[in-house]
């Protein structure tokens, strides 16, 4: 089906695309309950799991030739059984002085995915994905111009995280060794879309050690281009992650092209089951909104947008427009920027521009496309 074929509505929510031959199986794709049973189906006693994942979560996979605490002949093999390798580097490209790297990973089946890993003064960030590629069909995403490959599993979503709070570990990035601080679901796919795996790796992430990396869900972003009964069924995890939507424009006429599934939740909608999560886990959403140069940067469309934010419990985070193959649109002017938060502002909406990293890499926002030629 060529693109223009594609039905009005989306219906890829839940849905596992193709299928293809399994992911291997690793104990990141379990619960610390499951973890025993797992062992045991690969012939192991229930234990190994345990220590296997103390290893993984705590030390980050070192080499099992350290873990001390298993009988040396075994090491080898339990971490094969238990951790295979999910995620293998083709390439990491650097800029700002190093302190942005831009990974990009091969899985067991030829897929690519990337991440963004981030060092601030105060924080290292990493930026991972939830599905090689994307379904969702925003127009200026290059990510979604690509399509979907396929979800990715909860230890393929793991297994970029504990690889960048390794190297994080290892002092890969200037400034020496250091710990990951903070995870955002903002590299390719849609995490809402791939609900069951995100949701075992938002527990891997926020499960103290040793069933966990013991990162504060405080420190986790989820961003979703409103998938509504996603936001409806993460409201009811008890886990109070950043919940960040990805808006682009307060009105339904405009937000129906630039993110296709508002055919399916309108604005109102996605306010609805944003507020309730607010409401829920006391905690303050963002909304994302890329300033695109005479689409969406109208000074009526911040009064709109103002207007409905004034009572929320939210703020804004505008993107400058990364520009991405093809796309015919640009970054809003400067001062139609400054004019947006300005007007923003007047309505009392907290409102910052997000400084994004690593667009000399073709990694800011919007730009991930897994591609294993040499951009120039
Ligand atoms: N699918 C989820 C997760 C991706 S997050 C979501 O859309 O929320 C990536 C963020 O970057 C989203 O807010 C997305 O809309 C935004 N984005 C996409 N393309 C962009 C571009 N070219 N410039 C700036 N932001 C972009």
């Amino acid at each position: 089906m060529t693109r223009s074929e594609k039905p009005a509505e989306i219906n890829l929510v839940f849905d596992e695309p193709v299928l293809r031959k399994k992911s291997p199986k690793h104990l990141a794709d379990f619960s610390p309950e499951d973890r025993r049973a797992f062992a045991q189906e690969q012939g192991l006693p229930g234990y190994r799991a345990n220590q296997v994942a103390n290893h993984y979560f705590t030390h980050f996979a070192s080499e099992p030739d350290t873990w001390t605490d298993i009988p040396a002949a075994e090491r080898l093999k339990m971490a094969e059984l238990l951790t295979p390798r999910l995620i293998e580097l083709v390439r990491s490209v650097t800029c700002d002085d190093g302190m942005t790297r831009k990974d990009l990973w091969k899985l067991h089946d030829g897929v690519l995915v990337e991440t963004v890993l981030m060092r601030y003064a105060d924080r290292t960030t990493v930026c991972i994905s939830s599905q090689a590629g994307c379904g969702m069909d925003c127009p200026f995403c290059a990510t979604g111009q690509a399509g979907l490959t396929r979800n990715l599993t909860a230890g393929e979503i793991t297994a970029q995280i504990v690889a960048s709070a390794r190297s994080c570990a290892l002092g890969e990035m200037p400034g020496g060794p250091t710990r990951l601080s903070n995870i955002v679901f903002m590299g390719m796919g849609e995490p809402m879309a791939n609900y069951n795996a995100v949701m075992r790796a938002l527990r891997n992430i926020t499960d103290a050690n040793p069933n966990g990396l013991g990162i504060s869900a405080r420190s986790v972003t989820v961003s979703t281009v409103g998938l509504v009964n996603g936001i409806e069924k993460l409201t009811q995890e008890g886990l109070p992650v950043t919940l960040a939507v990805s808006l682009h424009t307060p009105d339904d006429e405009l937000r129906d092209s630039l993110v296709p599934i508002n055919s399916r939740w309108k604005v109102k909608e996605v306010f609805a089951a944003a507020d309730a999560y607010a409401e829920k886990t006391g905690r303050r959403y963002s909304i994302e909104y890329a300033l695109i140069r005479d689409i969406n940067d109208q000074t009526w469309r911040a009064d709109l947008l103002g207007l409905l934010l004034k009572n929320r419990n939210a703020h804004v985070n505008l993107i400058p427009l990364n520009p991405t193959p093809g796309s015919k649109w640009t970054a809003s002017r400067q001062e139609d920027e400054k004019e947006f938060v300005r007007i923003l502002e007047t309505y009392g909406v907290a409102t910052t521009v997000r400084d994004t990293r690593g667009r000399e890499i073709d990694g800011a926002c919007g730009q991930l496309a897994a591609s294993e030629q040499i951009s120039s």
